[in-house]
């Protein structure tokens, strides 16, 4: 049993730079709550909120949701990252995906949007 929801800690959600934000977007939970309970294994968040020094340092896009604490990037183990993307596109229609090698971003924005930059 997580702090915030059935599995997760807000700690697993906070700007890994140390700076204590860690505002999770209700919705945001609400999903990945949805997708722990799928793909029923464990569900790894490598990086949530960001301050915006933080996310500046990371190279993150300039407006990431992450920023708001409205975007996560993923990975589920033994999961390949595609499955969480084609989930998500599929279940989640109001959520926006971002698929890289090794993890799903996934965000809660007004305007769904959809990129691919695996290698
Ligand atoms: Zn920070
Ligand atoms: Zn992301």
């Amino acid at each position: 049993m997580g702090d915030i929801s059935t599995h997760f800690n807000r700690q697993e959600f906070a700007c890994r730079c140390g700076c204590g934000f860690a505002v999770v977007d209700k919705k945001l939970n609400e999903v990945l709550e949805d997708i722990r309970d799928y793909f029923a294994m464990p569900l790894i968040i490598n990086s949530a909120c960001r301050c915006a020094g933080y996310n500046q340092k990371i190279g993150g896009a300039k407006g990431s949701q992450h920023v708001l604490g409205m975007a996560a990037d993923i990975s589920i183990m033994n999961i390949h990252p595609d499955r969480v993307a084609d989930y998500v596109e599929e279940v989640h229609k109001e959520c926006s995906t971002g698929r890289y090698n090794s993890f799903t971003h996934i965000d809660v924005r007004n305007v769904v949007a959809h990129w691919d930059e695996r290698s």
